[in-house]
C-alpha cells in the first residue's frame, strides 16, 4: 500500500517524501502545540441546525434506531424543505433517492461514542464572555453559523476525533451525496456502488475540479485514519448513565482495510495520496494568509497567553513560508466567463457540502465534519476569492499593507476551524508514519 505512496503527488510539483519530512519533523510539532492554546481550544458551533436535504435521521445512525418513533417520522419532501429554508439556489442541490429510506437496522453504533462532552469550565466561561464582546465589536467577514443563536462553545480538547462507531447507511448517504451529487464526477462508475469516483477517470477532468474531488477525497482519508488510529480497543462500563471508559489506540487491520489496493479496487493509494494533496492546499492559504493572520490579536483576555499565541503562529508560518513546493493556484480558473461560472459552480458545490454537514448523524463526527469543511473553506477562500491575491503580492515585496482591511478579516470561528483543520490533517500525515511503521515489523515478524 505504501510502495504506491512515494513520488509524484499529481497536479502539483511536490512529492509525497517531500511532505512527510516537512510535516513530521517541522509542523507536526508546532501546529499541535498551536491548537491547544485558549484561542484554539473553543470552536463556536451550531449543531442543531436542521437537516435541508432530508429527515433528520441523526437517531437512524444510533443503536436503537428501530424503534417506532424513528421508522414513523415523516419525511418532508425536499423540495418543500428547499424552498422555504433556502434563499440562494445552489445549482448543485440535488434530491437525494435515499432522502425517503426508512431507518435502517444495520446503523448499530454505539451512541455513548458520539457523546459530546459540552463541559466549560467557569474560567472559561468568563474568558468566553470577554472574547465574545470583543469579536462583536469588529467587522466580520462573513455569515458563520456561530452568529446562531442555538451555537454553542465546545472545547476541542474534551471532545478528541476518534472512533464513534458511525457507519452504515447514514453515513454511506453522507459521502454519497459528496461524491455523487456534489463533486464534479468524471463519469458514473461501472460498479454502481463503491468507490463512487475512480482516480483512473479523473484525467479526463479538468483541473479545478479535480482539484475539488482530490480536497474532499483528503479531507475524508483524514477523517477515517483518525477513527484507525484512534480506534476503540476495548470497554469498560461504568454505569447505566455514565458514558463507557474507552481505551483508544491505532487498529492496523482496519487501516489495511480502508487502504489496501486490494481492499478498495486499488484506489486506497490515491485516497492516501490526496490527504497530501488537501494538506498542500490549506497550506498555501496559510501562506498566503501569513502576512494577516500574524497580525491578528489571537485575543482571549490573557496578555501573556495572547503573546505566546501570536509568537507560536508567527514561528509556524515562518516555517510554512521556508516549504520549497507550495500548491499553485494562479493556474486554476483563468479563461474569462467559463472560468468565472465554473469558479461560482466551485463556491456553490463547496457550500453545499458545508450544509451536508448538518446531516450527519453522530454528534462528535457532526462537530470534526463542520470544524474541518469550514476549515477547508475557509482556505478554499483565501486562495480563490481573490481578496488576497494583491495582499500576497505586496507581501513578499516586504511591504506589507493592510488594504481593504475589513474585506479581508476573516471570523474567529474560521481562523479557529482554518487552523485545527491543518492540524487534523498534519496529525493524520504523523500517524501515516505510525502506521508505515507498524507495517514494516509486522512484516518482518512474519
Ligand atoms: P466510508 O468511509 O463510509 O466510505 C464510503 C465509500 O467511499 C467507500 O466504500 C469508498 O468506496 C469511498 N471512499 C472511502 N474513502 C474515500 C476517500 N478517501 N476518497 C474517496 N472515496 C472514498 N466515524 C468515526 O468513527 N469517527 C468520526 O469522527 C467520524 N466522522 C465522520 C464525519 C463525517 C462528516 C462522516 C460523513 C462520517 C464520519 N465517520 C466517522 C464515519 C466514517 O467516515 C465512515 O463512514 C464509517 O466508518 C464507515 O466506513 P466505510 O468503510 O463503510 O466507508
Amino acid at each position: 500500500c505504501f510502495d504506491a505512496l512515494h513520488g509524484a503527488l499529481g497536479d502539483c510539483s511536490c512529492n509525497v517524501d517531500t511532505i512527510d519530512y516537512f510535516n513530521n519533523v517541522k509542523i507536526f510539532p508546532r501546529i499541535q502545540s498551536l491548537v491547544s492554546k485558549d484561542y484554539f481550544r473553543f470552536y463556536k458551533v451550531n449543531l442543531k441546525k436542521e437537516c435541508p436535504f432530508w429527515a433528520d435521521d441523526s437517531r437512524c445512525a444510533m443503536k436503537y434506531c428501530h424503534i417506532k418513533t424513528c421508522s414513523k417520522e415523516s419525511v418532508p419532501g425536499f423540495e418543500n424543505d428547499y424552498e422555504n429554508e433556502l434563499e440562494e439556489e445552489p445549482p448543485a442541490l440535488k434530491y437525494s433517492q435515499e432522502a425517503q429510506t426508512p431507518c435502517n437496522s444495520d446503523a448499530d453504533h454505539d451512541p455513548a461514542l458520539g457523546y459530546l462532552n459540552m463541559t466549560l469550565s467557569v474560567a472559561s466561561q468568563f474568558e468566553i464572555a470577554k472574547w465574545k464582546a470583543y469579536d462583536d465589536s469588529v467587522g466580520n467577514f462573513c455569515d458563520c453559523d456561530d452568529k446562531d443563536a442555538e451555537a454553542e462553545y465546545v472545547d476541542l480538547s474534551l471532545n478528541p476525533e476518534r472512533y464513534t462507531g458511525y457507519k452504515g447507511t447514514s453515513a454511506h448517504r453522507i459521502w454519497r451525496s459528496i461524491y455523487e451529487e456534489n463533486c464534479f464526477r468524471p463519469k458514473v462508475n461501472p460498479y454502481k456502488s463503491f468507490p463512487y469516483v475512480l482516480s483512473s477517470d479523473l484525467g479526463n477532468m479538468c483541473l479545478e475540479k479535480r482539484v475539488f474531488y482530490r480536497a474532499v477525497s483528503g479531507l475524508h482519508t483524514s477523517i477515517n485514519i483518525h477513527l484507525c488510529s484512534k480506534y476503540l480497543l476495548s470497554e469498560k462500563k461504568l454505569g447505566f448513565a455514565a458514558p463507557p471508559e474507552g481505551e483508544w489506540g491505532p487498529n492496523l487491520a482496519e487501516f489495511q482495510r480502508r487502504f489496501d489496493p486490494s481492499q478498495t479496487f486499488g484506489e486506497g493509494p490515491n485516497w492516501l495520496k490526496n490527504l497530501y494533496f488537501v494538506y498542500l492546499l490549506e497550506m498555501r492559504a496559510l501562506a498566503k494568509a501569513g502576512p494577516y493572520l500574524e497580525r491578528e490579536d489571537y485575543f482571549t483576555g490573557n496578555p501573556v497567553e495572547d503573546e505566546e499565541t501570536r509568537d507560536a503562529i508567527r514561528n509556524m508560518l515562518g516555517v510554512i513560508y521556508t516549504f520549497p513546493d507550495h500548491f499553485n493556484e494562479s493556474s486554476m480558473f483563468n479563461g474569462g466567463s467559463p472560468a468565472a461560472k465554473l469558479k461560482q459552480e466551485f463556491r456553490d458545490h463547496f457550500w453545499n457540502i458545508s450544509r451536508i454537514m448538518d446531516c450527519v448523524g453522530c454528534d462528535k463526527c457532526k462537530l470534526w465534519g463542520k470544524l474541518q469543511t469550514q476549515g477547508l473553506g475557509t482556505a478554499l477562500k483565501i486562495l480563490f476569492s481573490g481578496q488576497w491575491d494583491s495582499f500576497d503580492e505586496e507581501a513578499e515585496k516586504g511591504r506589507i499593507v493592510l488594504r481593504h482591511k475589513a474585506h479581508k478579516r476573516l471570523q474567529r470561528t474560521e481562523i479557529v476551524a482554518l487552523f485545527n483543520a491543518f492540524a487534523r490533517l498534519s496529525n493524520s500525515i504523523r500517524e501515516l508514519e505510525n502506521f508505515r511503521n507498524m507495517l514494516s515489523s509486522h512484516t518482518d515478524g512474519q
